[in-house]
């Protein structure tokens, strides 16, 4: 009869539902392990890049007969270089790996920023003085906020690092520090080379590097920003960038002063 009817209908139309859920379902858990996947074929080819150079250089060396000390050296120099490389995407991902936990892991206290960003600025100054990068810091008001230390000195570090980096001969870089009852803000500015536009919505993701053989040569993993961006969102903070190719960059930062679990 007619119930009957109305009966099957209903059935399909829960079944259809259901089957939709699991569609979705079923493709965010195929893009999850899309991006695992993509993620550890990208470690795999980053971690192998030194070891080929070395292997290279290794075999040269060994494939002759007499080598001159001097030649020596210079190889014996470039396979320490891709050490030191090697050593720094692997304390890097496991950086990464620590940010990527669960946010309990935060070990919340209070912290003076002030005294923070003197003690990271004071570390990175030898840095900027031999890229003869001017840095300079100008703290608003006195801000104290519960924080992950060790976790947010690593984020604000990697974005300090990069402006004095990407940098030019007798340039700057600026930081400040403000606050509201709510939050406080950081900005770091400097006066670099800047980012293309098609290149901003790409810097937070592990391993993009702008120009891969120029930030090679001074030394980048592609993975500090990536760092940056999730020990700032386990705070539950917000980072933006704002660009401009040739004549600089500035990144502003959005912390609570009080950690909300
Ligand atoms: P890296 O280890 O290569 O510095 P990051 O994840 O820290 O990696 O940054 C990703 C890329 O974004 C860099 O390779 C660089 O091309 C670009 N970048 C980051 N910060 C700046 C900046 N302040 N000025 C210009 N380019 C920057």
């Amino acid at each position: 009869g007619t119930s009957d009817g109305e009966l099957m209908i209903k059935d399909y139309s829960e079944t259809v539902q259901i089957s939709e859920k699991f569609n979705k379902l079923y493709s965010r858990m195929k893009m999850l392990d899309d991006s695992r996947q993509e993620f550890v074929s990208n470690v795999s080819h980053e971690l192998k890049t030194p070891l080929t150079s070395m292997k290279v250089l290794a075999d040269s060396l060994n494939g002759q007969e007499d080598v001159p000390v001097e030649l020596y050296r210079e190889f014996m120099l470039d396979i320490g270089n891709e050490i030191e490389r090697e050593n720094k995407i692997i304390n890097d991902l496991l950086s990464l790996v620590k940010m990527d936990k669960s946010a309990s892991d935060l070990n919340i206290t209070s912290v003076n920023i002030n005294e923070m960003l003197d003690l990271i600025l004071k570390r990175l100054k030898p840095i900027a003085e031999k890229q003869h990068v001017d840095l300079v810091l100008e703290s608003f008001r006195p801000v104290t906020a519960e924080i992950d230390e060790v976790k947010l000195t690593l984020a604000i570090t990697n974005l300090v690092e990069n402006a004095i980096k990407y940098n030019k001969e007798d340039g700057w870089v600026h930081v400040s520090l403000n606050a509201d009852y709510q939050y406080f803000y950081l900005k770091v500015e400097d006066s670099g080379i800047g980012i293309p536009e098609d290149s901003l919505e790409h810097i937070y993701e592990r391993f993009y590097r702008v120009d891969k053989s120029h930030s090679r040569e001074i030394g980048g993993t592609g993975l500090g920003l990536a760092i940056t961006r999730n020990a700032i969102l386990m705070h539950r903070g917000a980072i933006k960038v704002f660009s401009t190719e040739g004549e600089g960059t500035l990144f502003t930062v959005r912390i609570p002063l009080n950690y909300i679990a």
